[in-house]
């Protein structure tokens, strides 16, 4: 009996290995092809695939954190029946396309298969390439036809963030994680999600904190997106990173900022930002009221509330990823 577990463990490790192989390479196949769809309405309606990109992306993230929308498929993005149909449209499961042209519906046919099909991804990018051409190809256009289809500035800035995150680097693919903090460097950090705050009152602690040496660079953990940077009584001086998957990277009591980082610029794993530090619990440029850490916190929503989530599991692994490729 004792003979057969090394046997069992090394098919166990075989077969996680091997599902990780299988999920890397249909994942790069569904971006090719995903890529290409994108492209394809480029060249129809001369609107950069980055849009179609960022709004698909947006849409996908809502399908994973609300279970009121179909589950995620190669392309995303969910049309209402009666957007599709058009309002006034009788027949709401409309697929004939003259008939919701006839009701201004924005079904349209993307694969010339004679059917605007509400659930075929080449339809949904056809109809969304169709609706932004009514209002124009130029930044501002698309900004415009975003905010009259979402009604929400906040759909519109997550898409547009998306799409400048997609543009600056030419791929889909922007999944790569990092350590926040140079691996092989000297720091401590401890499971502690949930305990109360050594400091600061009774909140719970929503976070990992990365004990280090006052001013060790603090990196991006993702790509992303800065979205705040300044002074808060709590964190202290921080920094927040959205990234394509609509996770925010909270970085607080830090040093000091990067120089030139700004709000709106776009990053990717292992961009410094800033210095471990320990600003906080005071008016701005407190500091010293505790020993040096990077507060680390990451933090999902779902367009209608916002909620944190442990990182201390993410930060394990991507610190084992670092080291293994050092080795
Ligand atoms: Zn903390």
């Amino acid at each position: 009996m004792l003979k057969l577990i090394p046997l069992v463990f090394i098919a166990m490790l075989w077969m996680n290995l091997s599902v990780e192989a299988a999920d890397n390479k249909d994942d790069e196949q569904m971006y090719k092809e995903r890529m290409a769809l994108f492209q394809k309405m480029e060249a129809v309606t001369n609107i950069p695939w980055y849009y179609f990109a960022g709004i698909d992306q947006y849409e996908r993230n809502l399908r994973f954190v609300r279970k009121d929308l179909p589950e995620p498929d190669t392309i995303s993005i969910y049309i209402p029946e009666y957007k599709w149909a058009g309002p006034l449209n009788p027949n709401a499961e409309d697929s004939n396309p003259a008939s919701i042209s006839l009701f201004q519906g924005l079904g349209t046919d993307g694969n010339a298969d004679g059917k605007a099909n509400r659930l075929d991804g080449e339809d949904v990018l056809a109809a969304v390439g169709r609706y932004l051409s009514m209002y124009g190809t130029t930044h501002d256009d698309i900004k415009i036809a975003l905010w009259r289809y979402y009604g929400r500035d906040k759909a519109v800035s997550l898409i547009i963030g998306n799409a400048n995150m997609y543009k600056t680097f030419g791929k889909l693919d922007l999944q790569e994680k990092a350590f926040p903090l140079p691996v092989g460097t000297h720091y401590t950090y401890k499971n502690t999600w949930g305990a109360a705050r050594g400091w600061g009152g009774r909140r719970i602690h929503e976070g990992t904190d990365l004990f280090a040496d006052y001013g060790l660079p603090v990196r991006s953990t993702s790509y992303g997106v800065v979205e705040m940077k300044g002074w808060n009584r709590y964190g202290g001086w921080r920094v927040g990173i959205r990234d394509i998957n609509n996770t925010y990277h909270y970085y607080a009591h830090l040093s000091g900022f990067a120089d030139g980082l700004e709000i709106g610029q776009i990053v990717k794993p292992g961009t410094v930002i800033g210095g471990v530090g320990s600003t906080g619990y005071g008016p701005p440029g407190t500091s010293g009221k505790f020993p040096p850490h990077l507060h680390y916190g990451m933090y999902k929503d779902n367009g209608r509330t916002e909620w944190s989530f442990d990182p201390y599991p993410h930060l394990r692994q991507w610190e084992r990823n670092e080291r293994n490729k050092k080795n």
